[in-house]
């Protein structure tokens, strides 16, 4: 019996994350690693649940750890501050990721894909080309949902001609309307109300690190920002519990208007002259809009971790 290998995103994994490990574990079926497993390191969010049901799959396996030595592929992240528990002392076979390598570190030789596309279902897409495989009705739909969420419906910074290909061809084999599909999808994604202040600030966040300040960057979608500043004060409160806790010294936390691509962003932390510095702008009320910001990786993240 050959040792099981794990494919697995990040923590708060996002639809990206599950679906590009879906696909991944069935390519490499196809390709005959049979011994392929995709799993999930946390919850899964409400827009992921509408692609899951919308196919009728079921989520993969929850894990926690890892022991010694498990082969591992990794996807949709190489930061191991953002990958399972005990990744360290993992076999890492192969990383397919779209995001930038900060001390990523191997003691063996591995196969590793980046490509600066919009998102990591694209590089999947490109993989299937070039061996020639046949891509399913359903493997279709996983990696457009993919593409759409990171993307949102292609109008993110982050998308590249890559991506808008890729959903054109996956739009025709899955059999759906992009824009309508898509707009659904990203729509129940950004239902908040019955999430606590806790759980919003945390639905998706990443920490990082620069000079010796740790700062976090968390960050909801919605189609209407007013509707979560609502909550200011009692999110502000939860934000605040979170830089002690963990002795943060910034922690954006980023409303994103999906519909009409902009941010309101709400700032707290020692280091809040770096936010203002980062887009020349100054906090009221501890609150920035941001216009035409929609990426966290490719605007908020990049411009905060500059002037850190
Ligand atoms: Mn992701
Ligand atoms: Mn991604």
């Amino acid at each position: 019996m050959e040792e099981t290998i794990l494919i697995f995103g990040h923590k708060n994994p996002d639809t990206d994350t599950i679906c590009s490990s879906i696909v991944k574990e069935r390519l490499n079926k196809k390709n005959g690693y049979d011994n392929s497993k995709a799993v999930r390191l946390g919850n899964i969010n409400k827009e992921t649940k509408y692609v899951l049901n919308y196919l009728g799959i079921e989520a993969p396996e929850l894990i926690e750890k890892i022991e010694e030595g498990q082969k591992v592929i990794m996807v949709d992240h190489n930061d191991f501050g953002q990958s399972v528990d005990g990744i360290e002392n993992a076999k890492i076979i192969g990383v397919i990721d779209h995001h930038c390598i900060g001390n990523f570190k191997t003691s063996d030789p591995l196969y590793y894909t980046a490509r600066p596309y919009g998102c990591t279902a694209t590089i999947l897409f490109k993989d299937f080309k070039e061996k020639e495989i046949e891509i399913s009705k359903e493997e279709a739909l996983l990696m457009a949902s993919a593409i759409i969420s990171d993307t949102l419906l292609l109008k993110s910074p982050t998308t590249t001609k890559h991506d808008v290909k890729a959903l054109e061809e996956l739009e025709k084999i899955a059999g759906i309307n992009t824009k309508e599909y898509g707009l659904e999808m990203l729509k129940a994604g950004t239902d908040l109300d019955d999430f606590t202040e806790e759980e919003l600030i945390n639905i998706d966040a990443k920490k990082f690190e620069k000079n010796g300040n740790e700062f976090k960057i968390a960050q909801v979608n919605t189609v209407d920002i007013s509707d979560v500043l609502k909550r200011q004060e009692k999110i502000e409160k939860v934000m605040t519990d979170e830089i002690n806790k963990n002795g943060l010294n910034l922690f954006v936390f980023a409303i994103t208007d999906i519909l009409n691509s902009n941010s309101e962003i709400i700032a707290l932390g020692s280091k809040t002259n770096v936010v203002e510095k980062a887009f020349v702008k100054k906090l009221e009320n501890n609150r920035m809009f941001l216009e035409g910001v929609v990426s966290r990786k490719k605007q908020l993240l990049p411009n905060i971790d500059k002037n850190m």
